[in-house]
């Protein structure tokens, strides 16, 4: 698709929002996979001047309730093969549904429209999320959250028309609709898309799209490692630089990753609240998610609010053009998370090294507290990572009577590996204190995972792990 028929695919799109009574400042929620089709759609809801609130397609219809009731949205467009769930939910909320169709601009009659103009400050999109606690509130990304992510990200990447952008990340999150989307619209680059992820179609994508700059979470970097289908490192030679960001990126799959595609692979840290990227990493220190990047601040805290020492665990605190506006319609919420001076609490522990390089240590609500010691389950994971065998790790808290919490890990195994609880434990104690190491270890054959790829902790069967 070329930029002509991008733009006036988009813009005939908006005409037609806005015959349906679609108005500046109306949300107006967005179910489809990544495809043109919600490229189309997105950049169609933006020119109308509405905000866009992108959901996964495969929300139930509870979960799209809640959202169309939460953020009063006016109407919904959802892929047209979805479930009747969303149809219902739509109905149920008194608010019209349209569907999406393959290429469904090429049957509208609308000329196109003109971009509605909006100020910096207007909201762009509502994209929800659990934060660390709660249900699901929507941050509020606005225009300019969405301008400065795309200038910091063209930073990143020195990207220019002659790149080919590709992903299989969906684009109702953060990472995959600005970091990557945005990101490569707003230069003119090409855009892939690979949905759902599979190794084989990610490599074929790489391959055939000669793909420069591709982005990812861990899980699937580890993925392209351990597949076995068939693609040389001369299919992969087009790719100069990779975006890794959702989760710690385990040094093991940087090295790995590097010696095999033979390309920079950045770790990224951010969230959704702070429009994807906040630091960046160039891959030169294993573990560390890096400085800040343009234009932003980041600080880490203790519990009186101010910056510990260098070398001590706090609150990562960041501060900067792409931190969000709010969550939608929740002041008190709003408060807890953002200073008026706008610094924004982000709920993860860090700490900064003498080269003031960030390592982030785990989510503040994920830490175990086994016996009294504070126990982070990302060290452990980083830990029972590098152990041979292992292809992917999750350390949870269990309750115990006697300590509070226990640890517990659950494992993967790589295919044809080996192993059991035994080693497992034997390759923890050698390399943590004693209280750190997990006394239950299950195997499993694979993590419950989210829609980004990312390992979901919460989902977790715990009582059966006992
Ligand atoms: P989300 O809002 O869904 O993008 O989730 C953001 C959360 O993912 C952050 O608050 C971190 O807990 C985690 N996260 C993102 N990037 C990284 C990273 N590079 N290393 C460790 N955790 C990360």
């Amino acid at each position: 698709m070329s930029y002509a028929v991008l733009s006036s695919a988009a813009r005939r799109c908006a005409a037609a929002l806005a015959d349906r009574g679609v108005r500046h400042g109306d949300r107006v929620l967005l179910l489809a996979p990544a495809a043109p089709e919600f490229v189309v759609a997105y950049l169609g809801l933006q020119a109308a001047g509405a905000v866009v609130v992108p959901m996964n397609t495969v929300a139930t219809g509870d979960e799209i309730g809640y959202v169309l009731a939460d953020c009063h949205a006016v109407a919904v467009l959802a892929w047209h093969e979805l479930g009747t769930a969303c149809r219902d939910a739509a109905r149920v909320a008194g608010v019209p549904w349209h569907p999406v169709e393959e290429r469904f601009w090429e049957s509208l009659t609308q000329h196109p429209a003109d971009v509605v103009d909006r100020g910096r400050d207007d909201t762009a999109a509502v994209l929800y999320t659990s934060g660390t606690t709660g249900s699901p509130k929507g941050a509020e990304i606005t225009v300019g959250n969405v301008l400065s992510a795309v200038a910091i990200s063209q930073t990143i990447s020195g990207a220019g028309p002659e790149d080919s952008f590709g992903t299989a990340l969906p684009l109702f999150h953060i990472f995959g609709q600005i970091a990557v989307m945005m990101a490569s619209l707003s230069v003119g680059a090409q855009l892939s898309l690979v949905s759902p992820f599979t190794p084989a179609a990610m490599l074929d994508r790489i391959r055939d799209d000669r793909l420069t700059v591709i982005a990812g979470v861990p899980t699937m970097w580890n993925a392209l490692l351990v597949a076995d289908t068939g693609h040389t490192a001369a299919d992969l030679r087009s790719v100069r630089l990779a975006i890794s960001g959702g989760a710690a990126l385990p040094a093991r799959v940087l090295r790995d990753f590097q010696e095999h595609f033979g390309c920079q692979l950045v770790e990224g840290y951010g969230m959704t609240e702070t429009t994807a990227l906040a630091t960046l990493h160039r891959g030169a220190k294993p573990g560390s998610v890096g400085g800040p990047v343009a234009r932003t601040r980041v600080e880490v805290r203790g519990a009186d609010g101010r910056a510990v020492p260098v070398g001590e665990v706090g609150e990562v605190q960041v501060q900067g053009p792409t931190v969000m506006k709010g969550y939608w319609g929740r002041r008190d919420a709003t408060r807890s998370v953002l200073t008026p001076d706008g610094w924004l609490a982000t709920g993860d522990l860090g700490r900064f090294d003498e080269d003031g390089d960030l390592f982030i240590v785990d989510r503040l609500k994920d830490l175990i507290l086994r016996g009294g010691y504070n126990v982070y389950p990302a060290e452990v994971e980083k830990v029972l990572s590098d152990c041979p065998g292992v292809l992917e790790v999750a350390v949870v808290g269990l309750p115990d009577d006697h300590l509070g919490e226990e640890i517990a890990a659950v494992v993967v195994l790589r295919p044809g590996a080996t192993l059991h609880a035994d080693d497992i434990v034997a390759w923890a104690g050698a390399r943590l204190s004693r209280y750190k190491v997990p006394r239950v270890v299950r195997f499993v054959p694979e993590l419950p995972k989210g829609a980004t790829g990312k390992v979901l902790k919460r989902a977790i069967d715990r009582p059966s792990l006992r």
